[in-house]
């Protein structure tokens, strides 16, 4: 039966190709693999062991044609899940980190992307604790593509190791390059993150949870109208926060916070969109309307819906 949400209409703005690989489709990938072995490399227990869980899937990713079944799984996906539209990330800097080349690889799942019924925007990422220098490339690359797909660049990653702040003139080249700017902020360490991916320019924070520690934050990201893209069952199993009871999403609503829901990683948090707004309802009791709203602002905060 389809699930009662898959009819709202909704985009999804915060979401990894390489952290939607199902178990499945890495096997799909990789035959010699076995259940078990994939089983284990998708456990883990804390922020940092996620972040080995999600190097270990993009080691997957051998040549284009890997991407190209990631991106085709996806979609299918999506689109099962009433998603009409998604500014999806590729990771460019783990792609250059694996020494792969770009260009095949971007051709490779923007065909892909293009044969879906979901109308699919990139957003290019780059690892923020391997420092600027490793980012220039990255952003070099999503600028050779605006137009061709590509329309943001942002920062993920470790936040304590790579501070956001380190990559403003970046930032600015990317934004006068025609790239729209998100960044990761106030998932892993706290409010001054979030000031820090203001600071550089960011239009949307990822995540942002730790804004609501800062009650002259929330007023500056209501003023400046900057949604948080909001991952709850991310945040539990990351353990950036210590209990779903603990997850600020319902706080920062009546603080009157712009939100959006995601799924982020969703083959590693084992969730879907659909789950994620079931979750708001039952959890912290977000009624229809509300939700209707958050849903319409995955449009209204998308950086290049084309209706
Ligand atoms: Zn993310």
């Amino acid at each position: 039966m389809p699930h009662r949400f898959r009819a709202l209409p909704k985009a999804e703005l915060h979401l990894h190709l390489e952290g939607a690989v199902d178990r499945e489709t890495v096997l799909e990938i990789n035959p010699s693999l076995s259940r078990e072995e994939v089983d284990a490399a998708f456990r883990y227990s804390d922020f940092l062991g996620f972040l080995k869980s999600y190097a270990w899937v993009t080691r997957q990713l051998l040549t284009p044609g890997h991407y190209a079944i990631a991106t085709r799984r996806l979609l299918e996906h999506l689109e099962g899940e009433g998603v009409t539209y998604v500014e999806l990330t590729l990771s460019a800097g783990v792609v250059l980190w694996k020494q792969q080349e770009f260009p095949p690889i971007y051709e490779a799942v923007n065909r892909e992307a293009g044969r879906s019924r979901v109308q699919v925007r990139w957003v290019i990422d780059a690892v923020r604790q391997w420092g600027v220098e490793a980012a220039k490339p990255v952003i070099r690359l999503a600028a050779e593509r605006v137009g061709e797909g590509v329309v943001a660049i942002g920062i993920g990653g470790d936040e304590a190791r790579g501070p956001a702040i380190d990559f403003k003139d970046l930032f600015r080249e990317a934004r006068d390059a025609g790239l729209r700017l998100t960044a990761h902020a106030g998932e892993s360490t706290g409010p001054e993150s979030v000031w820090q991916a203001l600071e550089i320019g960011a239009e949307r924070i990822g995540h942002g949870i730790r804004s609501i520690e800062d009650p002259r934050l929330i007023q500056e990201l209501k003023r400046r109208d900057i949604p948080l893209e909001i991952c709850i069952t991310s945040n539990v199993r990351t353990a950036v926060v210590s209990s779903l009871d603990e997850h600020p999403v319902r706080r920062l609503h009546e603080a009157g916070v712009p939100l959006l829901l995601n799924t982020d990683d969703p083959a590693l948090f084992d969730c879907t969109l659909t789950g994620e707004f079931a979750l708001a309802e039952r959890q912290f009791g977000f009624s229809i309307p509300e939700l209707e709203v958050i849903a319409a602002n995955s449009f209204r905060y998308a950086f290049a819906y084309p209706g």
